[in-house]
């Protein structure tokens, strides 16, 4: 056994928390700072997709009731992958794996609620309204952060976990970059009614839907449907097990969300225009009106429908990729070090792989296989790597350089894919190669490093 070190973590988000729950269950000393306030500020009401890496890093670190506890307040699983054109034709439609496994399978979850899960039982470790400002190394080599409050705290090793905007990142290594990828987004939640239920047709519903249209225009739409009502009480039909963890977990109390239907909308910069970042509620979802007047009347139904409140605009950022550096006792995960676009959806599970792979080192550091920097040095080597790779590839996917968004050759682009995408659809070989590719991609064989 090594010499115990304590370990300061800056911010209580999905990677934060992760990190903190399986050092916590390693026995090892640590402490997470968060500026927020209380346990239910912020915006954390829309859909995440958990894929195969981040249900095993959750697994790897949470205590496994509250990991049962994450699996029964899950919404339920979609069973289809659709590529639609604007007027909800299906140009691809994949089939999902009926997922055993509850572990090593896709899950999708509500941000709110996941946060709730990951703020249970740490409640001792867990500092709010700490905004962290900055750090210093002391003569001993322990670190200190300093909070906006006046507090501070020390420890053998700080971990950066506080987002894309990170302060310990701009402090750190200034030199490292976030942009803007030049795409906007547009999201907002409709109650999922009899009535807006009936909007949907079953793919749609039972699915997740992904839109490629002219302009280089993308929408997305999930139906996410719980366990538990609009009255907080478990749903009938839900099983014993499930229904009494949701029962007993004191973070439904905190949590808001109930069955939505979930719309996306992206487009380049140049087409949004640049006040849009600016608009809000029902403007904001005047604009995505005035943006598809040839998209399914459906599609505007749900607008209409729209909870304005819940509508947001976000100007999707993303890392450029920096050279390693040399490590210290200050280290990062998540986006405080490599955002991406949501172009592949694997954000928070990045962040949640890096969480799970940094608890591996620490325990190494902890049982004196590793010191406390070869540890952090080990993980800083394989999270650069696949780190940014994800930055790349996410990059790939939604930037408002793609050929897409170009007025002639875009046109070109999409014929070209959509055609594609349609003879694909009857070939079933080729659909299965496609799936097993998006498993892949996801995580579903990856050994953990
Ligand atoms: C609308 C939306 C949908 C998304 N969907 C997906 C998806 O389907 N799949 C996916 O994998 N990813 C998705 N992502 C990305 C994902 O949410 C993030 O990549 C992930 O949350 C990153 O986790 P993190 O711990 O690094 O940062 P965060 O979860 O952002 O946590 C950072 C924390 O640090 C705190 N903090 C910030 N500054 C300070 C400070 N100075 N002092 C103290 N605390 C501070 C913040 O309050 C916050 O709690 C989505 C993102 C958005 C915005």
């Amino acid at each position: 056994m090594a010499k115990p070190f304590h370990v300061i973590v800056i911010g209580a988000g999905t990677g934060g928390m992760c990190l903190a729950h399986g050092l916590k269950q390693a026995g090892i000393s640590v402490a997470v700072y968060e500026r927020d306030r209380t346990r239910s500020d912020g915006l954390y009401g829309y859909r995440v997709g958990i894929n195969p890496d981040g249900s095993r890093a959750l697994h790897q670190c949470l205590p496994q009731d509250l990991y049962d506890t994450f699996v029964a307040t899950c919404a339920r699983g979609p069973r289809y992958f659709n590529m639609l054109d604007e007027r909800l034709n299906e140009v691809l439609s994949l089939r999902l794996r009926d997922e055993a496994d509850a572990v090593n399978s896709e899950k999708s979850v509500s941000r709110m609620t996941l946060r709730q899960v990951l703020l249970t039982g740490v409640e001792d470790i867990v500092h709010f309204g700490k905004t962290f400002e900055r750090y210093e190394t002391n003569p001993d080599g322990a670190v200190t952060a300093f909070f906006a409050d006046g507090t501070s705290a020390t420890g053998d090793l700080l971990v950066a976990a506080d987002g894309t905007r990170s302060r310990v990142r701009r402090q750190y290594l200034p030199h490292a970059k976030v942009v803007s990828s030049g795409i906007i987004s547009v999201g907002a939640k409709v109650a999922l009614t009899e009535q807006t239920r009936e909007l949907l047709p079953p793919k749609i519903r039972y699915g997740i839907s992904t839109i490629f249209a002219p302009k280089g225009y993308f929408g997305i739409l999930h139906v996410m449907e719980f366990p538990w009502g609009t009255d907080g009480k478990v749903k009938s039909g839900i099983g014993g097990t499930d229904a009494e963890l949701i029962e007993q977990w004191p973070g439904l109390l905190y949590d808001n969300t109930h069955d939505y239907i979930n719309w996306g909308f992206a487009a380049s910069t140049k087409r949004f225009g640049e006040d849009v970042t600016r608009l809000r509620g029902e403007d904001l979802v005047e604009r995505v009106r005035q943006m598809t007047p040839n998209w399914a009347p459906v599609f505007h139904t749900l607008l209409d429908h729209t909870d304005l409140s819940t509508a947001v605009v976000i100007d999707q950022a993303t890392s450029e990729p920096i050279p390693a550096w040399t490590t210290t006792n200050v280290t990062l995960l998540g986006d405080a070090i490599h955002t991406m676009t949501p172009g592949r959806g694997v954000g928070a599970n990045t962040a949640l792989r890096d969480a799970a792979l940094l608890t591996r080192r620490l325990t190494d550091a902890r049982d004196g296989k590793l010191s406390l920097l070869d540890a952090v040095r080990r993980y800083e080597t394989r999270m650069i790597d696949y780190g940014f790779k994800a930055v790349l590839d996410s990059r790939k996917q939604q930037s408002g350089d793609n050929p897409v968004h170009k007025p002639v050759i875009g046109r070109l682009v999409l014929a070209g894919m959509r055609t594609g995408m349609r003879v694909a659809n009857h070939l079933p070989p080729f659909k299965k190669k496609m799936t097993d590719n998006l498993y892949r991609y996801r995580g579903a064989e990856r050994d953990d490093e």
